[in-house]
């Protein structure tokens, strides 16, 4: 027990020896823990004097932005009042203009400018001002920025200010929990100590007291644990504690930074602001200065100005009173001028008027006397013409001299042709000329002035190469209403009868392009009229008339005169066929050349000892007055005209030569006749004249298309056949005439041998002719009637 007291003891006092140790500790902590709140408390003290000091600094530089509001304030009155000056200067200004207005009307130009350009100064100088005023107002947002801006700062350090103090208090409160824990730390040991006591003076309730207090200083052990642990956890509080004032204390740095750096910003700004702020009011103020100035002295030109127009103005009014007077007196001087002019016109015209009378009277009587020749010259003329064709050199023409082309022709007369015969020009006058370059159309064309016009063939000849079929055209729709019209082609062969009458197959000639144009005006009269076409195609071959369409072509047809004694020819046999397109046309010219070839051993030899005659007899019938009408169309392509047998041509060829002679001479005879109107037409004279009476007299009418070879060697010929043609066409008037009238035409040769004395050589009587009065025969020279008898000799 003792040993147990003992170690009780002992235990006792190591455990006493400890608290003393712990108290000692706890005295210490704390110490240290009051320094520590002394530290803090002090830190809070210093950041309160600087806050304040901060408070003091922003109240301050609100109390200086004060300061700039009232400079601002002042620049805005100073302002105000410049403009204030300045609207007086335009008030000035227009009641300057308006009084230059009223003093001077006619005022010229050079014040109303300057007066525009001392306003454009004022309104530039007004925007400069609007510009400063707009400047001034940036500035004043600008420092409203800033005051704002002040403002958030003074909110943030505020809100740091709190929550310090929040810390503080939340520090001093953990103080004070710690104090108080050690003031119950100090209470308990007293209680130990009290059972240590118990334990010395009751020994025998040692035991128990032992265990008690064994008990007892387990109590203690965990309690001083406990203390322990407390402590620990006190300590680690004191340590965040501490990291939560560095913590702080960092961040109070950094507001101060802050705070430092806006300050300086703030500053900064300020100070350039109230920089700008003077230099715009200073160039502003200066500016105006001088703009006012320069003002002024406009103001003061004006005026001067103004002084030196009144007497202009004065001098102005005084013209414009005399043009008004002037003005007023017009009107009188205009109507007087005007009654004068007027009746002098009158009077003009009046004149012009018995001028136009007089000359209208002489006018129409020339008219007459126009028309009275006019008329004269048709019947002169009849319905005859003659018209010439010189076909162009071919190669059959050979070469050299021989081929050389000996016709030319007069560029400003189409009836003239010039015949260079054994170097002497020779020249013809025809009704038209066709020279070797006019078309097939051409000569159409011709016939068809003859038929429209027969006096004026010249005035329908078109510019450009004359084309043959165009002057055919009016003779062959003449037809249609009931002419006879006869068309031949006269010439030596070669000469190109056969190409103007039938052509080629790819260049029709007159033959074709009649019968189509007979078919086309025939389709445009048939909603009046019905018309039927034929045809008949015939051959004069030695004086004897065969029928080509026929089955018998060898068969000779007699002409006789119409039973029904109206003195109508026909002859009976011909062949006649309708046709009613050129298809038909066409196979009865084909039908015609082969009965034709189908005679003769020499198609073209034959051809040019034969007339060749294409009969068209168009029959109209009008449907409403039941009128009937016949006209025909005798196309003839004749022998050729050349002289043969002069050099002993013997046997057929010679009576060929003799049939061909009388024939052509016969019809020259019947054409001189008609033409030169004279009472005795020998148609009987030859099987061509007789067959085709009906259609040479009378109303009828007739072309003779005189065919020349243009070739040097045909020349001899070319002068016959166009001394011919000339014969033909010329009308002999007078006394002589009526004595030519009678004579019969010279044959071929006889033209020849009568070259010199052409006009005089009268001819044998002629047997009457139908409906004709039996003229007085007259006297043929001797040397022709020689000539002739010869000739009916060797006949
Ligand atoms: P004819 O019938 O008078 O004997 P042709 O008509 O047979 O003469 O003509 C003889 C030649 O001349 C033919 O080859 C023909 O083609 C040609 N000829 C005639 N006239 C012309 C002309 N105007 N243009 C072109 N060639 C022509
Ligand atoms: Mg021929």
């Amino acid at each position: 027990v003792m040993a147990s007291v003992a170690h009780l003891q002992e235990e006792k006092l190591r455990l006493q020896e400890e608290l003393l140790g712990l108290q000692e500790k706890l005295t210490a902590q704390e110490n240290k823990e009051i320094s520590r709140s002394l530290q803090l408390q002090s830190q809070v003290e210093t950041l309160k004097a600087k806050l304040l000091e901060q408070a003091q600094e922003i109240s301050r530089l609100r109390s200086e932005l004060g300061g700039t509001d009232v400079e601002k304030d002042l620049l805005a009155t100073e302002n105000e009042r410049l403009r204030q000056e300045m609207k007086a200067r335009e008030g000035e200004l227009q009641e300057l203009r308006r009084q230059q207005q009223q003093q001077v009307p006619f005022q010229d130009c050079t014040h109303l400018q300057e007066n525009t350009e001392l306003q454009e100064q004022l309104s530039q100088l007004q925007q400069e001002a609007e510009e400063t005023r707009a400047k001034l107002a940036e500035l004043d947002l600008e420092v409203q920025q800033k005051t704002n801006r002040l403002a958030e700062v003074e909110l943030r350090l505020k809100d740091s200010l709190a929550e310090r103090a929040e810390e503080e208090e939340r520090l001093s409160r953990r103080l004070r929990d710690s104090q108080e824990t050690i003031a119950s730390l100090k209470s308990q040991p007293q209680q130990i100590k009290y059972i240590i006591k118990t334990v010395e003076v009751e020994s025998a309730k040692a035991k128990q007291a032992l265990c008690e207090s064994q008990s007892r200083n387990q109590y203690l052990q965990e309690q001083v644990g406990m203390q322990r642990q407390v402590l620990k956890e006190m300590e680690q509080q004191l340590q965040s504690s501490q990291k939560t004032v560095a913590q702080l204390r960092a961040q109070i740095m950094m507001y101060e930074a802050e705070l430092e750096r806006a300050h300086g910003q703030m500053l900064e700004e300020m100070q350039a602001m109230e920089e700008e702020k003077n230099r715009a009011i200073e160039e502003a103020f200066s500016r105006a200065q001088v703009e006012m100035k320069a003002v002024h002295e406009n103001l003061a030109g004006v005026r001067t100005n103004l002084l030196t127009l009144q007497p202009a103005l004065r001098t102005l009014t005084h013209d414009y009173n005399s043009l008004k007077r002037q003005v007023r007196n017009f009107p009188l001087l205009l109507q007087e001028t005007l009654q004068s002019a007027r009746a002098e016109i009158s009077q003009a015209i009046e004149e012009v008027n018995t001028t136009n009378r007089e000359l209208l009277r002489k006018y129409r009587r020339e008219l007459q006397l126009r028309k009275k020749c006019h008329n004269e010259l048709v019947r002169l003329k009849g319905n005859i013409r003659v018209f010439g064709r010189v076909r162009p050199i071919t190669k059959e023409d050979g070469e050299g001299p021989e081929a050389a082309n000996a016709v030319t022709f007069d560029d400003d007369d189409d009836a003239v042709l010039h015949l260079l015969h054994k170097g002497k020009q020779v020249s013809f006058e025809l009704d038209k000329v066709f020279p070797p370059k006019a078309s097939q159309e051409e000569v159409g064309a011709a016939v068809h002035a003859v038929g429209m016009s027969w006096e004026c063939n010249h005035l329908l000849t078109l510019p450009g190469p004359p084309q043959v079929f165009q002057e055919v055209q009016a003779l062959v729709t003449s037809c249609i209403d009931g002419y006879n019209v006869c068309i031949f082609a006269y010439g030596q062969t070669g000469a190109g009868k056969t190409y103007t009458m039938e052509g080629t197959a790819t260049n029709p000639g007159i033959n074709q392009r009649a019968l189509q144009l007979l078919f086309s005006e025939v389709r445009g009269k048939a909603a009046d009229w019905d018309y039927a076409i034929s045809v008949s195609a015939a051959e004069i071959y030695n004086e004897a008339l065969r029928d080509l369409l026929g089955k018998e072509p060898q068969e000779k047809l007699e002409i006789k005169l119409c039973p029904d004694g109206s003195g109508q020819l026909y002859v009976p046999g011909l062949t006649e066929l309708r046709v009613q397109s050129v298809e038909d046309i066409n196979k009865i010219f084909e039908f015609g050349h082969v009965n034709r070839a189908t005679e003769c051993t020499n198609l073209n030899e034959h051809s040019s000892r034969s007339h060749a005659l294409l009969i068209v007899t168009v029959r109209g019938l009008d449907r409403s007055t039941g009128l009937r009408t016949t006209g025909k169309l005798n196309l003839v392509d004749l022998a050729g005209s050349e002289r043969v047998g002069r050099s002993g041509a013997e046997g057929s060829r010679l009576r060929e030569a003799q049939h061909i002679n009388k024939s052509l001479s016969a019809l020259g005879d019947v054409i001189y006749a008609l033409r030169s109107r004279q009472g005795h037409v020998p148609f009987r004279n030859s099987k061509l004249t007789y067959l085709l009476q009906d259609s040479l007299s009378g109303d009828s009418k007739t072309l003779m298309m005189v065919q020349v070879s243009p070739a040097e060697k045909n020349t001899s010929e070319t002068l016959c056949s166009l001394k011919f043609a000339e014969r033909v066409r010329s009308v002999e008037l007078g006394p002589v005439s009526r004595k030519a009238e009678l004579a019969s035409w010279p044959s071929h040769e006889q033209l020849e041998v009568t070259e010199a004395s052409l006009g005089d050589s009268p001819g044998t009587a002629a047997p009457p002719a139908r409906g004709h009065v039996s003229p007085v025969p007259g006297q043929l020279s001797s040397r022709v009637a020689s000539i002739r008898r010869k000739l009916q000799a060797s006949g």
